[in-house]
């Protein structure tokens, strides 16, 4: 069977951004359209079947994050963003509508195909980890149907609020998590202004799990938005 190129929608109204994407991610095997307006993004997306959605935040009609909500209202393709360095806020609001990973501008083209094999990894097989119930990254092992933590296949205890964090971060293993969204998943609702729980447990969880707790090599800090499990 030929292999289809994956398809990737560009969302993007600046002209030498979108035709750097354009040109780079052709090269690399993507088949690429593009729009300029959010508009004709969601047009674009709904009719293409794209495999993948580069999204700008900055919009001339409409915001970026509507663009988001738009999409999820029928799928669940991965979406990347673009954002300003000034727009964090925004960033975060991204990803609590459902964005899978952001890039800040500028960024550097071999860390956006990182972010895209990482996004299209997870969306072709949601949990390419998951080998039956069980979760491997680095030396970290989690069998989530026993219920058994081991590093380098020494068994950790965790408290029960520890290890349903480390499972949320198991589900969106690889994704972008913000604080609130991990708050709401691992506390319930009411707990998304508690910031601070969830620092507290995150180094508890690196201090256990990781080589060196000051050095994470999985249980990535995105800086002032949230938390990845890398894999
Ligand atoms: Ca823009």
């Amino acid at each position: 069977m030929a292999k289809i190129d994956p398809v990737i929608i560009v969302i993007e109204d600046d002209p030498p951004i979108r035709r750097f994407l354009r040109t780079s991610l052709s090269t690399q095997g993507f088949t690429v359209f593009e729009a300029d307006t959010g508009k004709q993004g969601i047009i674009e997306a709904s009719i293409r079947k794209p495999d993948l959605v580069i999204l700008d935040l900055g919009l001339p009609d409409m915001d970026g994050v509507d663009v988001i909500k738009a999409i999820r209202a029928w799928s669940e393709l991965p979406i990347i963003i673009l954002s300003a360095r000034s727009g964090e806020q925004q960033k975060i609001d991204a990803l609590d509508a459902g964005a899978d990973d952001y890039l800040t501008k500028p960024f550097g083209f071999g860390e956006l195909l990182a972010r895209i094999r990482v996004a299209l990894r997870h969306a072709i097989k949601p949990s390419e980890q998951m080998q039956g119930e069980v979760f491997v990254t680095a030396n970290l092992k989690v069998d989530l149907h026993n219920r058994l933590v081991s590093v380098d296949e020494q068994e950790i205890h965790l408290t029960p609020i520890q290890y349903r964090l480390l499972t949320v971060l198991i589900k969106h293993a690889g994704k972008v998590l913000t604080q609130q969204k991990i708050l709401k998943e691992v506390w319930g609702p009411s707990y998304q202004e508690n910031a601070h729980y969830l620092r507290i447990y995150m180094s508890q969880l690196r201090q256990k799990l990781e080589a060196d707790p000051t050095q994470p090599k999985f249980l990535l800090t995105e800086s002032g938005v949230g938390y990845r499990l890398k894999v």
